[in-house]
């Protein structure tokens, strides 16, 4: 519990001593004014949790005071007790009440009775000063608590990316592109719309891996992942990274001749990069296999149909000499 500082105010020091006496306990403190004049200069500087204020001085009377510290911001809710020699009077009362006391004392004191007012008022200040510590605390928590809200969000969406994307190449990864190839599936049952899908495989890239070392290899993944992404223009394109070197692209209400448009235009972004590649039997540089597929997705085909269509497309691709596109059929198709 903390000391309370008490203001006594009288004109006379043997009255000042009598309230010392009465005053006399370990967490009270007091500050002591001979006059009205410094009594307000000290309620500017302390935080009192009372006052005691002698009404019959000269110059400025008790009231006067009561007055000035009721029209300051800082002062106006310090309590004050009138202490009095006069014989108690209702008119007098009133007048202290007017100026906003809050009691008064009567000269010669009563040691209970005084002691048992004070006591009042530390207790409510106590009170008042603990209330404000548990709501500056409270505060204080509120705002712990809005950052560790905020550290969760960026948690969860760092858990999130971590959980859909490749972390090499920052394209969905296989598991989150499988997701997103159904949820297409099966809108595409429901519009009746074409889906296109295009997988692109690295030519030699075991090869090139074996020549130019891991590091150079995953940095010419990175860039051909850029290349893709880049190229893939759409919104609604989605690109991922599917396996070691092989990539999907997967194109919503993109009808065969869309597709094919895209197939060239990745073939061609790829082999752009220029990344020279000495063990290619098929170019100077790095180049990809593509397959492409296109199906209206009904009840009568399912998902791993357009899956192996567009696989067969680059199988044939591989056949064909690698460094191109190839259109694929699905088994199902075929027969
Ligand atoms: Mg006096």
């Amino acid at each position: 519990m903390g000391i309370a500082k008490i203001l006594i105010v009288d004109d006379r020091p043997e009255n000042l001593l009598t309230l010392e006496s009465l005053l006399d306990e370990p967490d009270i403190e007091l500050v002591r004014a001979t006059s009205g004049v410094e009594a307000l200069g000290l309620t500017l500087d302390h935080d009192f949790a009372l006052v005691l204020l002698d009404v019959q001085m000269p110059g400025m009377d008790g009231y006067e005071v009561a007055e000035l510290m009721r029209g300051n911001k800082k002062t106006k809710h310090i309590p004050i007790i009138f202490i009095t020699a006069a014989f108690r009077a209702d008119a007098q009362v009133f007048k202290g009440y007017e100026s906003g006391a809050v009691d008064y004392l009567f000269k010669p004191l009563d040691e209970r009775v005084f002691k048992s007012k004070v006591g009042v008022f530390i207790e409510l200040f106590r009170h008042k000063d603990a209330l404000s510590k548990k709501t500056l605390e409270l505060d204080r928590k509120l705002v712990e608590l809005e950052e560790l809200q905020q550290q969760l969000e960026e948690t969860n969406e760092q858990l999130r990316l971590l959980s859909t994307t490749d972390g090499l190449t920052g394209l969905l990864n296989k598991r989150e592109f499988e997701t997103v190839f159904e949820k297409e599936w099966k809108r595409g049952i429901r519009t009746q719309s074409p889906l296109s899908l295009v997988m692109l495989d690295i030519d030699f890239f075991k090869a090139y891996n074996d020549t130019c070392g891991h590091a150079e290899g995953d940095d010419c993944l990175k860039k051909v992942a850029k290349a893709i992404s880049d190229a893939a223009r759409r919104h609604t394109d989605m690109v991922a990274r599917v396996g070691g070197e092989e990539f999907a692209v997967l194109l919503p209400e993109t009808e065969p001749e869309g597709a094919e448009h895209v197939a060239k235009r990745l073939l061609k972004a790829v082999y752009d990069l220029a990344i020279p590649h000495k063990r290619s039997t098929t170019s100077e540089f790095v180049t990809t296999s593509i397959g492409v597929a296109t199906m209206v997705p009904d009840q009568g085909c399912i998902q791993r149909d357009l899956f192996e269509a567009a696989d067969d497309g680059l199988y044939r691709a591989k056949e064909k000499g690698r460094n191109c596109w190839c259109i694929g059929t699905s088994i199902l198709n075929v027969a």
